[in-house]
């Protein structure tokens, strides 16, 4: 069977971009432009590269439709992969080895190499059908997504050449799920990086003095996480919800003090909060404001970092690109679980800028590797994606 997938030339071409090691950190992305440039020739797209940042190119592969003026769709995915721990995996990272089951193994295979391929052999395949699309058709290969994606899509969105483009809808990566589900994502938690600051009288630790940067911390640390502990609760009070639908808060740096006898004059908490996207950003702050001034004098907070509140994408009428895909979803009888995305993807900058962007990566009957060891996509479930593909590109372009 493994020699069977590896003669199917979709499944070739998957195993040589996996073969592409664009690993992070420092990833040179030569090699992935080269195989995009010749990708693209081969299915006569237009091929662009936007450089806003030195060694960070975007490709962008084009392929016209018929009503060019008409808002175009976006098929996103970042060529960089994350780091790998090779003694934990029993084939090498980046040899794309197909085992006995036709699993093919690999760095990106799930995250998200897989998808890239798949839109570039759905459209090899519309285009030797001879189908032509009513709306432009961009598919853009972005750097740096798994390191926050600030010198790919951040920056890009907000340039002239990307608005050049045009966009009206954009698919980008979901997740993988074990079960019958294909879970697609329509928004993203916003994450905020908060530092509290904790002043008071230093000391010598002998003594029980007042007013100590220890006590108005732990009265801090309570407080978030008596907030953590509430979300908990809520996510196990129901097997419908999904880590995207509370706010989750974890306690991830605490730092300060000189040494074990001097009572210090400031210790800070670093919380790593992300926010469900029912939380009223101005509410939440206010919350912490005023734990600040509960806890007492001299307590102050900061941002590392702060995403704005972004709006999700309609799953409704409203939405005309979403309804093309589910009734699409419907008459391939595959079923959808919409949920909102745990972690941050690029599509997060995609919709800042307000444009509706669904998280899909066809992958069910799969286990969630990204990111892990072993990482694997079985060859006939990134086959049928491709199949997916091929039905859905059409259904949203001719929207
Ligand atoms: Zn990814």
């Amino acid at each position: 069977m493994s020699e069977e997938y590896r003669n199917n030339p979709s499944i070739a071409n998957f195993v040589e971009y996996l073969r592409i090691p664009s690993v992070q950190p420092n990833v040179n992305y030569e090699e992935c432009l080269n195989f995009l440039k010749r990708q693209s020739d081969e299915l006569g797209l237009l091929f662009k590269v936007y450089e806003l940042v030195p060694q960070k190119p975007i490709a962008v592969l084009t392929w016209l439709g018929q009503e060019p003026s008409l808002p175009a769709i976006l098929l996103n995915s970042h060529m960089d992969v994350v780091p790998v721990f090779e003694n934990s995996w029993t084939y090498p990272p980046f040899s794309g080895h197909i085992d006995e089951d036709g699993k093919i193994f690999a760095r990106g295979s799930q995250d998200m190499k897989c998808v890239g391929i798949q839109y570039l052999e759905a459209v090899r395949k519309l285009k030797s059908s001879g189908i032509k699309l009513k709306r432009t058709m961009h598919l853009s290969f972005v750097p740096d997504e798994e390191i926050g994606g600030h010198d790919g899509m951040k920056k890009f969105v907000l340039t002239d050449s990307f608005r050049a483009l045009n966009i009206g809808f954009a698919l980008d990566e979901g997740m993988a799920n074990p079960g019958e589900e294909f879970v697609v994502f329509n928004g993203e938690r916003s994450i905020w990086q908060i530092h509290v600051i904790c002043t008071g009288q230093p000391g010598h630790g002998s003594l029980l003095l007042p007013n100590t940067a220890g006590e108005k911390l732990r009265y801090i640390i309570n407080k978030f996480m008596d907030l953590r502990e509430e979300q908990k609760k809520i996510l196990e009070s129901s097997p419908k919800f999904t880590i995207g639908d509370v706010t989750t808060i974890n306690l991830t740096q605490v730092f300060g003090g000189i040494q074990s006898n001097v009572v210090p004059e400031k210790l800070t908490a670093v919380f790593d909060c992300r926010l469900a996207v029912t939380v009223n950003h101005e509410e939440f702050e206010n919350m912490v404001k005023q734990w600040c001034k509960e806890a007492g004098e001299g307590v102050t907070y900061d941002f590392e970092q702060k995403n704005p509140c972004v709006e999700v994408t309609k799953t409704d009428e409203s939405n005309p690109y979403w309804m093309a895909f589910k009734s699409l979803a419907d008459e391939l009888k595959l079923k959808l679980d919409i949920r909102i995305f745990p972690g941050g993807t690029d599509s997060r900058y995609v919709r800042r800028v307000g444009i509706p962007a669904i998280g899909f990566s066809p992958m069910n009957h799969t286990p969630v590797l990204l990111h892990d060891h072993n990482e694997f996509l079985r060859a006939d479930i990134f086959l049928r994606g491709i199949d997916i593909y091929v039905k859905l590109i059409p259904a949203v372009a001719n929207v």
